[in-house]
């Protein structure tokens, strides 16, 4: 079996390595692909949208995927042999579209309004309420391209500062926590949950999560049906996550992501069929696996710099994941997974690894 993956980053990587002991054997497209799939991968270093690359990966390949949402849509839209469907992509890669698409399903979101000119801003602020967020519609990730505002004069500064382009401006949520669901849907329809995702950022990056989200109620529930519902409004192929807040009354839903994500990278190691291989599974029409997570499994991000690797293998429980990108400030370099025999052995080997994270974090 031959898989096509547009982008070459630790996502792609995780792909080609899940498909590998099923037999599938990845190719990456990326004008630059890093490291960390150059050593599990072919690679082919071309532009996305190059249409000889793109030709030649898809003669070679079955399927087509993408482990990234900002792939130009002109590359694949159109294209039967790309899935999970581009028509999923065009919706994720604006934030205006996706709050449209989660409200068309009854999804619930922050209160929103579209700010195209200066002059949007002090209707939108009516609408909306401060405090406010005003984020870029197209392109932002990791907390980048938006700006907490509370009045008409700081909205005017962040929209210059954004660089006027298309804009949506938020109310800011007053969530509990936030949390994510991952879901897989074959192309029989069949749909898999995984168990949601506690999540925390710091600066608009996910620094760790734990799994199963504690105290959980009716979430896994009402969360699954949001997934649900948007797999099938689709038609989707493959992995979709949503990124969600819990908060008094229904789950808010803030953004998606049509591919694997970062807050699910403990199913590597802590659940019956990782993300990675049910994506791989669903592309190339193979039936799913277990989404089960038998044990709370935690998961660590390690941002900008790593800990020494023998100070992090020396905490019992952890797998680490070195992805071999050159360290910058507030770039992902790896992750790590913490497992144990219960939740509280875990909460304290996650505290542990926390803590040695932090103190090399960049
Ligand atoms: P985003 O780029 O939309 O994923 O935002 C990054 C992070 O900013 C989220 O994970 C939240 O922690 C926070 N955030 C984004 N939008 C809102 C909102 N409307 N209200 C409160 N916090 C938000």
């Amino acid at each position: 079996m031959r898989l096509g993956i547009i982008g070459g980053g630790q996502l792609g990587a995780m792909l080609a390595e899940a498909g590998n002991p099923l037999g599938v054997t990845s190719r990456v497209l990326d004008p630059q692909p890093a490291s960390c799939v150059r050593r599990v991968a072919d690679c082919i270093e071309a532009e996305y949208d190059e249409p000889r690359a793109l030709s030649e990966l898809s003669d070679w390949a079955q399927i087509l995927t993408y482990e990234f949402e900002n792939v130009p849509l002109d590359a694949v839209q159109g294209r039967p042999d790309v899935v999970p469907p581009p028509e999923a992509l065009h919706i994720a890669q604006d934030r205006l579209h996706e709050k449209t698409f989660f409200q068309e399903h009854g999804v619930g979101t922050a209160p929103f309004a579209p700010v195209s000119r200066v002059q949007d801003l002090q209707e939108a602020l009516v609408q909306v309420g401060t405090p406010a967020i005003l984020k870029t519609r197209r392109l932002g990730y990791d907390g980048k391209g938006q700006a907490l505002v509370n009045n008409v004069e700081e909205a005017r500064a962040a929209f210059e500062e954004l660089g006027g382009v298309p804009c949506i401006l938020e109310g800011v949520v007053d969530f509990r926590r936030e949390l994510s669901v991952i879901a897989v849907r074959a192309r029989n329809g069949d749909v898999r949950v995984y168990p949601l995702a506690e999540n925390h950022h710091r600066g608009g990056i996910l620094r760790w999560s734990i799994t199963p989200a504690p105290n959980l109620g009716d979430r896994q529930d009402e969360a699954a049906s949001i997934a649900v519902r948007l797999l099938e409004a689709l038609d989707y192929v493959g992995v979709l996550t949503v990124e969600l807040f819990d908060v008094d009354g229904p789950l808010v839903a803030n953004e998606m992501a049509p591919r694997v994500h970062n807050s699910g990278h403990h199913t590597i190691e802590g659940a019956v069929t990782s993300q990675f291989e049910n994506h791989v599974r669903a592309v190339l029409d193979l039936p799913l696996g277990s989404t089960d997570v038998l044990l709370p499994v935690g998961m660590v991000n390690l941002i900008g710099a790593e800990p020494p690797l023998e100070a992090l293998l020396a905490i019992e429980g952890v797998s680490v994941h070195r992805y071999v990108k050159a360290p910058r400030p507030g770039r992902k370099v790896g992750h790590v997974a913490v497992q144990g025999p219960d939740r509280t052995t875990v909460e304290q080997r996650l505290a542990r690894v926390r803590e040695l994270v932090a103190e090399h974090e960049q």
